[in-house]
């Protein structure tokens, strides 16, 4: 577990606390890059990864391999399931792994005792993985917007053709499918 032991430092900053979810997070995004081929200090440019789950987990996916939203490299795919999908868009290689087991030490565990519990453990007792093909469109690639429309409705911008045609009209997603805010007051 020695090897963890530098990305264990980083999630405990990042994260603020070492658990369950930044050891198998840390363990899940390491397997991820070896089926590709990669290596955490590899230029991880064409690294995608989509995460199934907010939690935890999540945080340790970018302590490992240094991917941010805003670089369009984290997609978020919310399952509820301890999974992640790695993706490298070089050779169009894609692999999925899932947590299988639903052991966890007992809750409030000292750092080490966790790191005990997983140690003796391998990937095969914790994961189940499989190569899977991902299609990403053109608007969900990193790079430069690949189109800017004016929505209808409220006449914000929508990037990346996330917008929607309704009733012949072009509107953002908010103003045709109802949005998660409510405007309050004015
Ligand atoms: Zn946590
Ligand atoms: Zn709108």
């Amino acid at each position: 577990m020695s090897l963890l032991q530098p990305y264990l430092e980083k999630a405990e900053k990042y994260h603020g606390h070492i658990c369950s979810g930044q050891i198998l997070g840390i363990r899940m995004a390491l397997l991820g890059l070896k089926l590709l081929g990669l290596k955490p200090e590899d230029d991880l440019r064409d690294l995608v990864v989509f995460l199934e789950t907010d939690r935890c987990v999540a945080d340790a996916a970018y302590v490992v391999t240094g991917i941010t939203v805003g670089r369009r490299r984290v997609k978020m795919h919310s399952y509820g399931k301890t999974a992640m999908s790695f993706l490298d868009l070089k050779s169009g290689k894609a692999y999925r792994i899932a947590v299988k087991t639903s052991d966890r030490p007992p809750h409030g565990d000292p750092k080490d005792k966790q790191v005990a519990f997983w140690e003796k453990r391998t990937d095969e007792d914790i994961f189940a993985w499989q190569e899977v093909a991902v299609t990403l469109s053109d608007g969900d690639l990193p790079g430069p917007p690949v189109s800017v429309v004016v929505c209808s409705v409220c006449g914000e911008d929508v990037l990346d053709r996330k917008e929607v045609l309704k009733d012949g009209q072009v509107m953002c997603r908010a103003c045709a499918e109802g949005a998660y805010y409510r405007p309050i007051g004015a």
